[in-house]
């Protein structure tokens, strides 16, 4: 049986049957908008609809994944399969014009054309006009594929004259049970699924050994603030500013810390299964023992704050210093 749609049928079920269906049923719409966050999977299920939609042996809607179009769709380079993103800020009409001009043409292979616009919201006035025309007058065998995260941005002309397909983030439990299904530890798993909703970026924090590391430095740091608080501020000097060298390392490391903090608050409100540091368990609940609710909060302002003077250009080390020392109080 073909597979072809299965991973994205797993995170997108509502858009992908629709289109699987309507290729299937040979009853494609000439344009659609799929509208979502980053990362919900647009540009793989346009991608795949490309696919499905010129692939020389697709069988009930779905690629075959071998074919000489599959293959050409797969490096990026199939005649009649255009991909318009945004040039610099904006996308602008003369890449409307270009891809106008080229559908005047035959299809270079068949009659079906596909493209594919990323970012359709940034489309210039003039350049959503333009393709505004172009949507009135669809060629017979083309099909448009408009990917946006801001749907509100596009004109209502052109919203009205595509189909609409939403695809949402994915729930943080359904995020996990992917990227575990990817061979990646439970424990890395809700890590990355409390730092992000996006699946790809989730899986590149599970595959980059620097976020292993930076949850380790992180587990350390908590444990000298626990059992020798005197050392915090040498671990800190040794241990943490030499690895989170970048502001942008740094502001990971206090998104790390944070996690901690409030998992220390869901011990609390005995809300265990909600704890991201899940092999860790043991370390927090005893740390929990020490902490009010009150003074977790208070250190998880702490942090926020640490994260705003960071943002706000102070000294990287002052910043985590002053935090140290106020998570070291009480
Ligand atoms: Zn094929």
């Amino acid at each position: 049986m073909r597979m072809s749609w299965a991973p994205l049928l797993e995170t997108q079920e509502r858009a992908v049957k629709t289109i699987k269906n309507s290729i299937k049923k040979d009853r494609l719409a000439h344009a659609y908008i799929f509208e979502g966050p980053r990362g919900t999977g647009k540009t793989a299920v346009a991608k795949e609809t490309a696919k499905a939609f010129l692939c020389l042996e697709a069988i009930d809607g779905e690629a075959c994944g071998q074919c000489r179009n599959c293959r050409r769709i797969d490096s990026g380079n199939h005649p009649d399969v255009h991909v318009i993103q945004p040039d610099g800020q904006s996308i602008k009409i003369d890449q409307i014009r270009a891809l106008q001009k080229e559908f005047a043409y035959q299809g270079m292979e068949s009659n079906k054309k596909v493209y594919i616009i990323e970012h359709a919201d940034r489309m210039t006035v003039q350049a959503a006009n333009s393709l505004l025309k172009f949507l009135e007058e669809p060629v017979s065998q083309s099909i448009a594929l408009l990917l946006t995260e801001q749907v509100h941005r596009l004109l209502e002309t052109i919203r009205s004259r595509a189909q609409l397909l939403s695809f949402s983030s994915l729930p943080p439990g359904k995020l996990e049970d992917l990227l575990m299904g990817e061979n990646v530890s439970p424990a890395m798993a809700k890590m990355a699924a409390a730092l992000t909703s996006d699946t790809s970026e989730a899986l590149e924090i599970c595959r980059e050994e620097w976020f292993a590391q930076a949850r380790d430095k992180v587990i350390q740091l908590t444990e000298e603030l626990r059992k020798r608080p005197d050392y915090a501020l040498v671990t800190l000097q040794e241990n943490w500013l030499s690895f989170f060298k970048e502001k942008e390392q740094l502001a990971s490391g206090l998104n790390l810390l944070l996690i901690w903090y409030r998992d220390l608050l869901s011990i609390h409100l005995s809300e265990t299964e909600r704890v991201v540091f899940s092999d860790q368990l043991q370390a927090l609940e005893q740390q929990a023992l020490y902490l009010s609710q009150r003074r977790i909060g208070d250190s998880m302002l702490a942090i926020l704050s640490a994260q705003k003077k960071l943002g706000s250009n102070m000294n990287p080390a002052m910043a985590m210093e002053q935090l140290v020392l106020q998570l070291q109080e009480g």
